[in-house]
């Protein structure tokens, strides 16, 4: 990796840019901005079905981007040394990880159902998320010959019994025992989609990205993808986790939140400066929001300044 920082923004095209959307956009393009790196644009459109390749969403993403006035160094859109900057068109890179990850001996085929996975017995965690519960890790190859027969496999990754910590630069240490707080975890889904985990931290590497700015919700993906990142033997990037927009009742901002999307903005505001202003006052970048051009916020851009609680968006201020 080049002492040069790269970041990315890498969103998930499955509904128009919501100001949750931007405000990461946003922050990543500063940061790298700010320290005189380069910045990518990469889809993240593997699950097809749910951002279907001829669908709106990539153009319009990349249209609200420039009206917002973040440009890219690379990616879609742009070109450049690592194309393809769509998931959907790198499939033989994560086949690839896939294999040396197999030669390894990290993966098994787990044949479980929907129903067996969230079955009132399986372990649940504090937050509702089911522990999986390893039914699969030891099957003999004639049960893995036999069950094939039935239906396609899904492909987990062993996870070793060991706490997985690292320093993420705006929270702080971080840490989760896989074995005990995630499981072996999927890599592959049954319908031979690459899970978001093992395509984020190939494509990652293989672009050079130095560094992750995403919300905090992908918190707990980390140690996840710390592992695979020494499994593949590849350097791991640092990781800002940023807070989340909360819309008034409490809730994460999401693409629901169809009042505060790129389109309804857009409507509202002839030019992007007011949005832009009224973000970065939010987020404790500005004092108080007046507009202001993204170019202009690259000066006064400083991860210190920001805020790390959740961000509560008053009703009415967009
Ligand atoms: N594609 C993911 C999303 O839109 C972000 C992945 C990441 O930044 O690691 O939520």
């Amino acid at each position: 990796m080049s002492g040069q920082v790269c970041g990315r923004f890498a969103p998930t095209p499955s509904g128009r840019m919501h100001l949750g959307n931007l405000f990461c956009a946003l922050m990543a393009w500063l940061s790298v901005r700010s320290a005189g790196g380069r910045i990518l644009l990469r889809i993240e459109d593997l699950d097809l079905r749910r951002c279907p390749e001829e669908g709106p969403n990539t153009g319009l993403l990349l249209e609200d981007l420039r009206w917002l006035g973040l440009d890219f160094d690379e990616g879609e859109g742009v070109g450049g040394p690592h194309a393809p900057y769509r998931q959907s068109q790198r499939f033989s890179l994560y086949e690839q990880a896939l294999e040396k990850l197999q030669r390894a001996g990290h993966v098994y085929p787990c044949f479980c159902s929907r129903a067996e996975l969230h079955a009132a017995e399986a372990p649940h965690l504090s937050d509702g998320r089911v522990l999986y519960a390893g039914t699969c890790r030891g099957l003999s190859a004639q049960e893995i010959e036999r069950k094939s027969r039935v239906r396609p496999p899904a492909l987990r990754l062993q996870v070793p019994k060991e706490r997985i910590s690292f320093c993420d630069r705006l929270r702080g240490e971080y840490a989760e025992n896989l074995a005990e707080e995630c499981g072996d975890f999927i890599i592959r889904r049954s319908d031979g989609v690459y899970a978001y985990q093992l395509a984020v931290v190939v494509d990652d590497a293989a672009m050079g990205v130095s560094e992750v700015v995403r919300g905090q919700d992908l918190l707990s993906s980390t140690p996840r993808q710390l592992l695979l990142y020494r499994m593949l033997g590849q350097p791991a990037p640092q990781f800002f986790h940023l807070p989340l927009l909360l819309a008034p009742d409490g809730r994460r901002l999401s693409k629901r939140d169809r009042d505060l999307d790129m389109g309804e903005l857009r409507r509202r505001y002839a030019g992007p400066e007011p949005i832009l202003g009224k973000l970065a006052a939010l987020c404790g970048l500005l004092p108080k929001a007046e507009p202001v051009k993204a170019q202009e916020l690259i000066g006064c851009f400083c991860w210190g300044k920001l805020k790390k609680e959740d961000i509560l968006v008053p009703p009415g201020m967009f």
